[in-house]
């Protein structure tokens, strides 16, 4: 069949066999598609939709266009997890080693910090001589070895994916739910994972900014998982403020070891917890989530997370000690607090503006290869709910000269609501998909 007939079908809102599917998207892979045809595909999909044995077959075509690392020389079910992005989400730096320490291997391949969203290999760069760009043959040994593993994705897991992300970002095809669904869940499984643990994010600094979206994105995701054979798991999260308090790079590495410590926010400790009770259900270690989030405050409590932190900077060539001098961390030169002007209760945080603030003191990356700031960040000093007086601060800006601290602070300042009336308290989980 012609390229040009496949593009037809999906137009009319036709079912496409796997083959079709493969010879469009699998072809664009290898470049035998013209970058039109493929754009004219991708419109057609965003308009008509994909079953979910579409949705399957594209995810397999994108993991069969490259490599599939291959975990199974190491004992036992190995568990990725995700988040689809949001503001302050520093829950991987937590929760990797809280599985290991609990007995569940975990290869975790992240991204660099895209556009609002930070991104954990630039968080575990802030740490003194962490590697994140590892060999898949030093990914396999460390995780046989060590139990885990923190790296960056290597170039050649679903280039495919790879290919069709840069084209969909031109041809306003990106927020497409079976288009993102394949697409994270290619590089899960090209990743090696028998089981996904996935936290969606829904809210102002999310992908998906309502939870009916975010639920639709998590039941695509769960129902490919199941067509493909990995058991997934999906909890939709809320992301209508930051999560935890810090927002940055180093700012969220000090906040992570907090947590692995015994202390940190109480949001991000609880969604540590319920995402680790889960990671241990799917990782074979606990027969429920009450189970496994037992087993987990166990492991937080007992200082086993911290010590295998320990191990996993240690592994990657970076200094183990900050684990427990965290001040070994960059430090950014300003620091700068952000006061309310008037008393009441928080009753909103933007994390849209919290994130652009921390983007405009060069926490992330305005465009494509631009080194992110490892010292900048905003801290929260107040979360929605909060009481506050005029006067006492909401924040603290962290940032590399005066200038840019007081230009920040104000974005800070414009993104705290303050009102008299305590807000209606929020969930931090919509729900759980499985
Ligand atoms: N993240 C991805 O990996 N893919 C998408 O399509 C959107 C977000």
């Amino acid at each position: 069949m012609r390229i040009y007939d496949i593009i037809l079908k999906k137009r009319n809102g036709g079912e496409l066999t796997a083959g079709e599917i493969e010879a469009v998207a699998g072809g664009y892979g290898r470049g035998e598609v013209l970058d039109a045809q493929m754009a004219a595909w991708l419109m057609a999909v965003c308009f008509r939709g994909m079953t979910p044995r579409e949705t399957a077959d594209l995810t397999m075509t994108m993991v069969r266009s490259g490599e599939v690392l291959d975990l199974s020389c190491i004992p036992g079910i190995k568990v990725d997890k995700h988040s689809t992005g949001g503001v302050g989400d520093k829950t991987t730096l937590i929760l990797v080693p809280l599985l290991a320490a609990a007995g569940v291997p975990v290869a975790k391949m992240s991204g660099r910090s895209l556009g609002h969203t930070g991104g954990t290999a630039d968080k575990l760069e802030s740490i003194p001589g962490f590697r994140v760009s590892l060999t898949p043959q030093e990914v396999v040994e460390q995780v046989k070895r060590v139990g885990a593993v923190m790296a960056t994705q290597t170039a050649d897991l679903a280039p495919a994916d790879k290919r069709i992300y840069a084209l969909r970002d031109l041809t306003a095809t990106v927020d497409c739910i079976p288009l993102i669904a394949a697409s994270v869940m290619s590089k899960k499984i090209a990743s090696g994972a028998d089981a996904i643990l996935l936290d969606v994010k829904a809210g102002c600094g999310a992908f998906m900014k309502s939870v009916d979206d975010a639920k639709a994105l998590a039941s695509e995701m769960v129902a490919i998982g199941r067509q493909v054979g990995r058991q997934t798991i999906a909890v939709i999260t809320d992301m209508d403020q930051p999560l935890g308090r810090a927002v940055g790079n180093a700012i969220e590495v000090r906040e992570a070891i907090e947590v692995l410590q015994g202390g940190g926010p109480d949001d991000l400790v609880e969604l540590c917890v319920i995402l680790g009770g889960l990671g241990l259900v799917l990782g074979g270690k606990a027969d429920s989530a009450e189970e496994g989030e037992r087993v987990i405050r166990g492991v937080l409590a007992d200082g086993r997370g911290a010590e295998k932190l320990r191990r996993i900077i240690e592994a990657q060539g970076g200094n183990p000690m900050v684990v427990d001098d965290p001040s070994m961390l960059p430090q950014a030169p300003v620091v700068r607090s952000v006061e309310s002007a008037g008393s009441g209760f928080v009753r909103r945080i933007d994390a849209l503006g919290i994130a652009q603030a921390a983007l405009e003191l060069g926490c992330g990356r305005a465009e494509a290869g631009a080194e992110p700031d490892l010292s900048a960040g905003v801290y929260l000093h107040r979360k929605t709910g909060d009481s506050v007086h005029a006067g006492e601060p909401l924040a603290e800006v962290h940032a590399r000269d005066e200038a840019s601290a007081v230009s920040v602070s104000r974005m800070v300042l414009d993104s705290f609501e303050i009102g008299t009336e305590a807000p209606e308290s929020h969930p931090l989980v919509h729900g759980i998909m499985h």
